[in-house]
């Protein structure tokens, strides 16, 4: 499912990353371009992105589809319901600067 979100600008797999704060709850969840996060000048111009963002952008091009309304209480990638629904509807998840493209599945 994490193959599904591609950095547009150099075609490598995002990564997610788990920001805490200091009593150790999360402070947010972020995407970033796998190949930045190796090497910052690998790809410079990538930027990361929260990962609410990308649900939120999926669930409204499913909405556009199919006409499909999807209640999600836990808006996190790994809840199992947000999976599903990557899963089974988006091909894949492209992202470049703020865009975030989301290529359904046929
Ligand atoms: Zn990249």
């Amino acid at each position: 499912m994490a193959r599904k979100i591609i950095c547009g600008k150099c075609g490598n797999c995002y990564r997610r990353k788990i920001y805490y704060n200091r009593d150790k709850t999360i402070r947010s969840i972020e995407w970033k371009c796998s190949t930045s996060a190796v090497n910052k000048k690998g790809c410079p111009d990538s930027i990361a992105i929260k990962e609410s963002v990308i649900i939120d952008k999926a669930i409204d091009e499913i909405y556009r589809r199919y006409g499909l309304t999807i209640e999600i209480d836990n808006k996190n990638i790994k809840d199992l319901e947000v999976k599903d629904m990557i899963d089974r509807y988006v091909d894949r998840i492209e992202i470049i600067n703020e865009t975030v493209i989301v290529l359904l599945l046929d």
